[in-house]
């Protein structure tokens, strides 16, 4: 029995000692390990870090793209609201230009007056002496200076307007008119009107409308048509358009009832409300006649602008003639003359 014991006790001292063998044995064993799955994760680690950054490279290229094509964005609008501004400061200066035509209208209006025009070379040297003919070249001259100064060419019934206070003219306005109805108006100043987008009148011999008079032409019934989009046309007479021996005009001179007739006549011909008097002579019994029969204005040849308390069968005009130059023009439709 004591043997067994004995036995039993060295058993048990022999497993201890094995046990202690084989767990100091394995701690280095599990040190190993533990340093292996470092290793292990460190080389899992690397690749994953790389990723991140590929992806984080990508994602800046990305929105540095997008920075591209929103700065393109921004320029676009800063080009359109740009255009938009250029688009608001011209319709500031339009509205500009029609406060100030409505609160700085024009005081007084010059009226410019023009006969017959001939071409440069065809003017003898007595047609130059002529002071009722103007050449072609010096009245292009003259409307490209009214249109480069930025005039308002206004119509007989816009002065009529202005001057009962129905209208409001802009402060460089002037009117164009023609006496007589010679065919060189038609047939050289209106290309030239036209061409700057004026308007002009025409004072007619009625009795003379498609004449020739001393080898001047009068326009005739189609080029008055044809020209109808530029000029207005009124009355300076039918019969009447003459002179005594005393340089006294027939229509002041006349007997009221041959005044009155030739008035009438010419009315049937061209209806209109306004009259030029011949050689700018005017009468009280003209006057009287002329109201009488419908008129509501009438012009002489006698310098000065038209106001607004201007005499309605008196207003002056400007007469034109080669001896005007471009200065002197400029003073006349500036008001400084
Ligand atoms: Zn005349």
């Amino acid at each position: 029995m004591k043997k067994k014991k004995n036995t039993r006790i060295i058993s048990t001292l022999l497993l201890a000692l094995f046990l202690m063998t084989a767990v100091v044995g394995a701690l280095p064993i599990a040190a190993h390990a533990s340093e292996d799955a470092q290793t292990q994760l460190l080389a899992e680690g690397m690749p994953s870090a790389n990723e991140e950054q590929d992806k984080a490279a990508e994602e800046q290229d990305k929105a540095a793209e997008e920075l591209n094509k929103a700065t393109e964005a921004l320029k676009q609008q800063i080009e359109d609201l740009k255009k938009q501004n250029e688009d608001l400061k011209k319709q500031n200066e339009d509205l500009k230009k029609i406060i100030s035509l409505n609160i700085e209208g024009a005081e007084s209006i010059p009226v410019l007056l023009y006969h017959h025009v001939m071409n440069e070379k065809d003017m003898t040297q007595e047609h130059r002496s002529n002071s009722n003919i103007v050449s072609t070249e010096q009245f292009e001259a003259q409307m490209k200076y009214l249109h480069d100064n930025k005039y308002y060419t206004a119509s007989v019934e816009e002065l009529e307007q202005f001057l009962d206070g129905r209208a409001i003219l802009p402060k460089r306005t002037v009117v164009i008119t023609f006496d007589d109805g010679y065919r060189s108006n038609t047939r050289y100043c209106y290309p030239i009107l036209k061409k700057y987008g004026f308007k002009a009148s025409i004072f007619l011999i009625t009795g003379l409308i498609g004449a020739k008079q001393n080898v001047i032409e009068h326009a005739t019934w189609t080029d008055l048509h044809r020209s109808a989009d530029v000029f207005s046309f009124y009355n300076h007479s039918h019969d009447l358009h003459k002179l005594d021996s005393n340089g006294k005009s027939l229509m002041v001179t006349s007997a009221q009832s041959v005044i009155r007739r030739d008035i009438l006549t010419s009315k049937g011909v061209v209806d209109s409300s306004y009259f030029a008097f011949p050689y700018g002579q005017s009468s009280a019994t003209v006057v009287a006649l002329l109201r009488r029969t419908g008129y509501r204005m009438a012009f002489t040849t006698e310098t000065g602008y038209v106001g607004k308390q201007a005499n309605v069968f008196g207003l002056p005009r400007f007469t034109i003639t080669p001896l005007v130059t471009t200065e002197e023009f400029g003073k006349i439709i500036s008001g400084a003359h």
